[in-house]
Protein backbone atom coordinates (compact mmCIF):
# COMPACT_ATOMS: atom_id res chain seq x y z
CA UNK A 1 0.00 0.00 0.00
CA UNK A 2 1.30 3.71 -0.59
CA UNK A 3 1.57 6.38 1.80
CA UNK A 4 -1.60 8.10 0.10
CA UNK A 5 -3.50 4.73 -0.14
CA UNK A 6 -2.94 4.13 3.40
CA UNK A 7 -4.48 7.44 4.31
CA UNK A 8 -7.42 6.91 2.17
CA UNK A 9 -7.77 3.95 4.29
CA UNK A 10 -8.13 5.62 7.36
CA UNK A 11 -6.56 2.11 9.20
CA UNK A 12 -4.33 3.99 11.59
CA UNK A 13 -2.93 7.69 12.54
CA UNK A 14 -0.90 9.39 10.54
CA UNK A 15 1.03 12.89 10.70
CA UNK A 16 2.52 14.92 8.37
CA UNK A 17 5.12 16.90 9.74
CA UNK A 18 5.81 20.69 8.67
CA UNK A 19 8.39 22.99 10.03
CA UNK A 20 8.02 26.76 9.26
CA UNK A 21 11.40 28.43 9.81
CA UNK A 22 10.58 32.15 10.75
CA UNK A 23 13.30 33.67 8.57
CA UNK A 24 14.87 33.24 5.05
CA UNK A 25 12.71 32.57 1.96
CA UNK A 26 11.59 29.00 2.52
CA UNK A 27 8.23 29.26 4.13
CA UNK A 28 7.33 25.49 5.18
CA UNK A 29 9.92 22.62 4.89
CA UNK A 30 8.60 19.01 4.98
CA UNK A 31 10.13 16.81 7.20
CA UNK A 32 8.67 13.57 7.03
CA UNK A 33 5.06 11.58 6.86
CA UNK A 34 4.91 9.79 9.75
CA UNK A 35 2.54 6.48 10.79
CA UNK A 36 1.61 4.70 13.53
CA UNK A 37 4.08 1.52 13.03
CA UNK A 38 5.09 -1.51 14.58
CA UNK A 39 8.50 -2.35 13.87
CA UNK A 40 11.27 -4.81 15.50
CA UNK A 41 13.40 -1.68 16.30
CA UNK A 42 10.57 0.69 18.01
CA UNK A 43 8.02 -1.67 18.68
CA UNK A 44 4.39 -0.35 18.69
CA UNK A 45 4.10 2.99 18.63
CA UNK A 46 1.68 5.84 17.66
CA UNK A 47 1.87 8.34 14.89
CA UNK A 48 2.71 11.08 18.16
CA UNK A 49 5.70 8.56 18.75
CA UNK A 50 7.34 9.30 15.21
CA UNK A 51 6.76 12.69 14.77
CA UNK A 52 8.89 12.96 18.14
CA UNK A 53 11.54 11.02 16.40
CA UNK A 54 11.15 13.14 13.23
CA UNK A 55 11.97 16.19 15.50
CA UNK A 56 14.49 14.43 17.64
CA UNK A 57 16.13 13.28 14.44
CA UNK A 58 16.68 16.67 13.05
CA UNK A 59 17.19 18.78 16.13
CA UNK A 60 20.67 20.67 14.55
CA UNK A 61 18.10 21.67 11.90
CA UNK A 62 16.50 24.33 14.56
CA UNK A 63 17.02 27.38 15.60
CA UNK A 64 18.67 26.93 19.82
CA UNK A 65 18.04 28.80 22.63
CA UNK A 66 14.54 30.45 23.63
CA UNK A 67 13.08 30.36 20.27
CA UNK A 68 9.94 28.28 19.90
CA UNK A 69 10.52 26.05 16.93
CA UNK A 70 6.79 26.19 15.33
CA UNK A 71 5.85 22.86 13.88
CA UNK A 72 2.87 22.06 12.23
CA UNK A 73 1.06 18.47 11.92
CA UNK A 74 -1.54 17.18 10.83
CA UNK A 75 -3.40 13.94 12.95
CA UNK A 76 -6.50 11.48 12.59
CA UNK A 77 -7.34 11.13 15.32
CA UNK A 78 -6.38 13.56 18.80
CA UNK A 79 -3.59 12.34 20.62
CA UNK A 80 -4.52 9.62 23.40
CA UNK A 81 -3.80 11.08 27.23
CA UNK A 82 -2.47 8.60 30.14
CA UNK A 83 -3.72 11.40 32.75
CA UNK A 84 -6.80 11.02 34.66
CA UNK A 85 -8.63 14.19 34.37
CA UNK A 86 -11.17 15.59 37.02
CA UNK A 87 -14.57 14.96 35.07
CA UNK A 88 -15.98 18.40 34.87
CA UNK A 89 -19.35 17.04 34.59
CA UNK A 90 -19.25 16.54 38.47
CA UNK A 91 -17.34 13.77 40.69
CA UNK A 92 -14.85 11.44 39.95
CA UNK A 93 -12.24 11.40 37.27
CA UNK A 94 -12.18 10.62 33.24
CA UNK A 95 -10.81 7.44 31.72
CA UNK A 96 -7.19 7.21 30.80
CA UNK A 97 -7.42 6.45 26.85
CA UNK A 98 -3.66 5.63 26.63
CA UNK A 99 -2.12 2.42 27.07
CA UNK A 100 1.23 3.69 27.00
CA UNK A 101 2.80 4.84 30.49
CA UNK A 102 3.40 8.39 29.02
CA UNK A 103 0.57 9.02 26.57
CA UNK A 104 1.05 11.20 23.29
CA UNK A 105 -0.61 14.41 25.23
CA UNK A 106 1.72 14.00 27.93
CA UNK A 107 4.57 13.50 25.32
CA UNK A 108 3.96 16.90 23.30
CA UNK A 109 3.20 18.85 26.57
CA UNK A 110 6.89 17.70 27.83
CA UNK A 111 8.09 18.94 24.61
CA UNK A 112 6.76 22.72 24.48
CA UNK A 113 7.24 22.40 28.46
CA UNK A 114 11.13 21.72 28.73
CA UNK A 115 12.02 21.26 24.80
CA UNK A 116 15.26 19.12 23.58
CA UNK A 117 18.61 19.43 24.44
CA UNK A 118 21.67 17.53 22.65
CA UNK A 119 25.32 17.98 22.03
CA UNK A 120 24.87 21.43 24.55
CA UNK A 121 22.18 23.20 22.98
CA UNK A 122 18.79 23.35 23.72
CA UNK A 123 15.57 24.07 21.51
CA UNK A 124 12.45 24.92 22.32
CA UNK A 125 9.36 24.84 20.32
CA UNK A 126 5.47 25.28 19.67
CA UNK A 127 2.96 23.27 17.73
CA UNK A 128 0.19 23.72 15.70
CA UNK A 129 -1.99 20.19 15.37
CA UNK A 130 -4.20 19.91 12.81
CA UNK A 131 -6.76 16.81 13.92
CA UNK A 132 -9.89 15.24 11.73
CA UNK A 133 -11.35 13.70 15.40
CA UNK A 134 -11.64 13.03 18.73
CA UNK A 135 -9.46 9.97 20.00
CA UNK A 136 -12.22 7.40 20.83
CA UNK A 137 -10.38 4.21 21.41
CA UNK A 138 -12.62 1.72 23.71
CA UNK A 139 -12.11 1.78 27.02
CA UNK A 140 -12.77 -0.84 29.82
CA UNK A 141 -15.71 0.53 32.24
CA UNK A 142 -15.97 3.98 30.63
CA UNK A 143 -18.43 4.90 28.45
CA UNK A 144 -17.95 6.29 24.88
CA UNK A 145 -19.44 9.24 26.11
CA UNK A 146 -16.75 9.52 29.01
CA UNK A 147 -14.23 8.59 26.69
CA UNK A 148 -15.00 11.55 24.43
CA UNK A 149 -14.52 14.05 27.14
CA UNK A 150 -11.54 12.70 28.77
CA UNK A 151 -10.31 13.43 24.78
CA UNK A 152 -11.58 16.66 25.02
CA UNK A 153 -9.91 17.14 28.21
CA UNK A 154 -6.54 16.20 26.64
CA UNK A 155 -6.74 18.66 24.17
CA UNK A 156 -7.71 21.15 26.52
CA UNK A 157 -4.71 20.63 28.23
CA UNK A 158 -2.16 20.48 25.47
CA UNK A 159 -3.91 24.26 24.64
CA UNK A 160 -3.79 25.37 28.46
CA UNK A 161 0.29 25.03 28.03
CA UNK A 162 0.09 28.34 25.60
CA UNK A 163 2.37 26.55 23.05
CA UNK A 164 -0.15 24.45 21.43
CA UNK A 165 -2.81 25.44 19.26
CA UNK A 166 -5.24 22.47 17.78
CA UNK A 167 -7.73 23.17 14.87
CA UNK A 168 -9.39 21.71 12.12
CA UNK A 169 -11.92 19.09 12.73
CA UNK A 170 -12.35 18.14 16.12
CA UNK A 171 -16.38 17.10 16.43
CA UNK A 172 -18.13 15.29 18.74
CA UNK A 173 -18.51 12.53 16.10
CA UNK A 174 -15.59 11.74 14.52
CA UNK A 175 -17.09 8.79 12.44
CA UNK A 176 -19.49 10.60 11.01
CA UNK A 177 -16.75 13.06 9.60
CA UNK A 178 -15.85 10.19 6.93
CA UNK A 179 -19.40 11.25 4.52
CA UNK A 180 -19.25 14.93 4.66
CA UNK A 181 -18.66 16.96 1.64
CA UNK A 182 -16.19 19.12 2.37
ZN1 LIG B 1 -0.96 8.05 21.44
Amino acid sequence: MSSDEWIESGMSTFANVYWEPESGTESIIPLGLAKSTKSVTHGAEHAEDVVLRIIDDNLSLFAEGGHRNHLTFTLTKSPCTSTARPNPAGGGTLPTTSSKTVGCTEELIDLVTNGRTAGGKSYSFRLSIICRGLYTPSVAGATQGAVLAASKAAVDAMVATGHITISGDVRAAPSAARFEVE
